[in-house]
């Protein structure tokens, strides 16, 4: 069984040596307090030793956390993203329709994963200004992917929320669609998070060339696991996580 996807990081000589990896839903739901098992069957498929896995208690929220060891993660502290320099480490978080954004520098030698629903959109930031405080790191070295998530396809929203869009991560991540409105939807706008995550890793000074998107839509395709096409009840998380081979 293999059950993941797996990106790298294009055009860095490093891209070889870093995995980024997603379960598929096939493997089930991957919440680290209740789906201890499933978490253990994936880590032993994929060679991942279960105690270099660090995992948070997600709450839709910017905290990034800095690991250094795993020890301090087994009680699952509250964040939705975590970072490291320490290469044995395996950052990890959930997702079903958020984005995993994998983060590696090269250059400073750090990584992470980061937990992005439209609740945490801005959490690219806090890691950004987090590993400039801890290593010096500069915006310039970092390379991120945007990971499978719920995509404008599939992800409609109220006026409210594209407003709040519109204004913090600019205009080009909403758009009216026509028929939507004119049925009289409560929910004719569609939003791109991941143009909204383009336009803050600009903003922040990423790179264009650095900033890649993996193209996927968690709502379309249903192998993965989603929360609008699932059910708020039924849908799976799924494991996204970040190692050195
Ligand atoms: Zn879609």
């Amino acid at each position: 069984m293999t059950g993941a996807h797996t990106f790298a990081f294009p055009a860095t000589e490093l891209a070889s040596l870093i995995e980024c990896g997603i379960s598929l839903a096939a493997w089930g739901p991957m919440s680290p307090v209740k789906d201890g098992e499933n978490r253990a069957r994936l880590f032993r498929s994929r060679g991942i030793a279960p105690d270099s896995a660090v995992a948070l208690s997600q709450i839709h929220s910017r905290i990034v956390r800095v690991a250094e060891s795993a020890a301090p993660f087994s009680d699952y502290p509250e964040g939705d993203g975590v970072i490291t320099a320490n290469d044995s480490l395996v950052p990890t978080v959930t997702v079903a329709d958020c984005m995993p954004i994998w983060l590696l520098d090269p250059v400073g030698r750090w990584f992470g994963v980061l937990h992005s629903g439209w609740r945490g959109t801005g959490i690219l930031r806090t890691a950004v200004e987090l590993a400039a405080d801890e290593w010096g790191a500069k915006p310039e070295n970092l390379r991120v992917i945007l990971g499978p998530h719920i995509r404008s396809c599939c992800y409609t929203v109220d006026s409210e929320r594209a407003d709040y869009f519109r204004r913090a991560f600019g205009e080009s991540c909403v758009a009216l669609d026509p028929e939507r409105e004119a049925a009289g939807d409560r929910w004719p706008w569609r939003l791109s998070l991941a143009e909204a995550n383009r336009n803050l890793a600009l903003s922040l000074g990423l790179l264009p060339g650095h900033v890649h998107d993996s193209g996927e839509c968690t709502a379309c395709n249903p192998l993965y696991g989603s929360n609008r096409r699932e059910g708020a009840e039924t849908f799976t998380r799924m494991l996204a996580w970040i190692r050195w081979r």
